[in-house]
């Protein structure tokens, strides 16, 4: 248990992970380098923190998480990763080319 969770939790925010799943993630001006991770939302309600760890890979649909601390499991579209807005929804968006610029 975190002492400061409240303020921990805060840092925060849940995301659509794909395939009707959902998990917490740092928010966008909270990442700085930090490695990509997903949170158990189930845990996270309770002030703890239990991490998604791949289990397997399924042929074509995906890949199994279970959460380090309830153990229960996910069912997700590639790994962890940081997620901003509409890319959980577009599946599998790694990254996008550059927008093309108009010429002035
Ligand atoms: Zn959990």
């Amino acid at each position: 248990m975190i002492a400061d969770w409240r303020i921990e939790a805060q840092r925060y925010e849940l995301r659509d992970i794909g395939s009707g799943n959902c998990a917490y993630m740092l928010k966008p001006e909270e990442r700085g380098s930090e490695y990509p991770a997903w949170l158990c939302p189930t845990c996270f309600e309770q002030g703890v923190k239990g991490f998604l760890q791949f289990i397997a890979k399924l042929r074509g649909a995906g890949s199994i998480y279970r959460c380090s601390q309830c153990k229960s499991h996910t069912m997700v579209q590639g790994g962890p990763r940081w997620l901003c807005g509409e890319e959980a929804s577009r599946g599998n968006a790694d990254v996008d080319p550059p927008a093309q610029q108009a010429k002035s």
